[in-house]
């Protein structure tokens, strides 16, 4: 399955909260978006187990967009080889124009992980002889893929940027990004269909 862009973070609201209306604008243009989670974002302390899972899919419906969740632990989320053939194998699998990871400035060790993750498994995706490298016939299966671009969307609970490349106006699908009621960690997260 390909995919026009892949938005790979840390937890299930990051992408939401990164650029929720922008992947609203995507999806209603007709571009097929794949999100992936690097942890199910267990254990919250805000919500039983298993909610969390429940309001992901809930999100990613009203945004019109896929899920998925690896299995990285979260709180423990760290840049390893592993996760970095691990992210590189999808990307060559779902072969997408654009990735979006997160900020690298950032607070939370789980998202600062992600940010070298994600800008690593880029770069591994489009090498060849991974089976010369030891660990790495992991990506044996999948022809090498080079995306166009990769962008860092910025996470509002992390500090603010005193620039940045662009802006994207999301006033158009505004309402649709509210509908998606994020709350991110230290408060109650919660995402629900009017
Ligand atoms: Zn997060």
């Amino acid at each position: 399955m390909s995919y026009d862009a892949l938005v790979i973070a840390a937890h299930p609201d990051d992408a939401e909260a990164q650029m929720g209306g922008v992947l609203a604008k995507l999806s209603d243009r007709g571009q097929r978006i794949l999100l992936v989670d690097l942890s199910d974002g267990e254990p919250t302390d805000f919500g039983a187990r298993g909610e969390r899972a429940e309001q992901a899919a809930a999100a990613a419906a009203i945004l019109g967009v896929e899920r998925i969740s690896l299995t990285m632990q979260d709180r423990l989320v760290a840049d390893s080889l592993p996760a970095r053939l691990e992210v590189a194998r999808l990307i060559r699998q779902h072969r997408p124009r654009w990735v979006f990871g997160t900020g690298e400035a950032c607070v939370h060790p789980d998202h600062a992980a992600a940010a070298t993750i994600v800008r690593a498994a880029v770069f591994f995706a489009r090498l060849e002889n991974w089976d010369q490298v030891p660990g790495g016939e992991v990506l044996a299966s999948h022809a090498p893929w080079k995306i166009h671009r990769l962008f860092f969307p910025h996470c509002k609970m992390e500090p603010g940027w005193s620039d940045a490349a662009f802006a994207v106006d999301v006033s158009g699908v505004y309402d649709r990004k509210r509908r998606v009621r994020i709350h991110l960690h230290g408060q109650r997260w919660a995402a629900r269909a009017l």
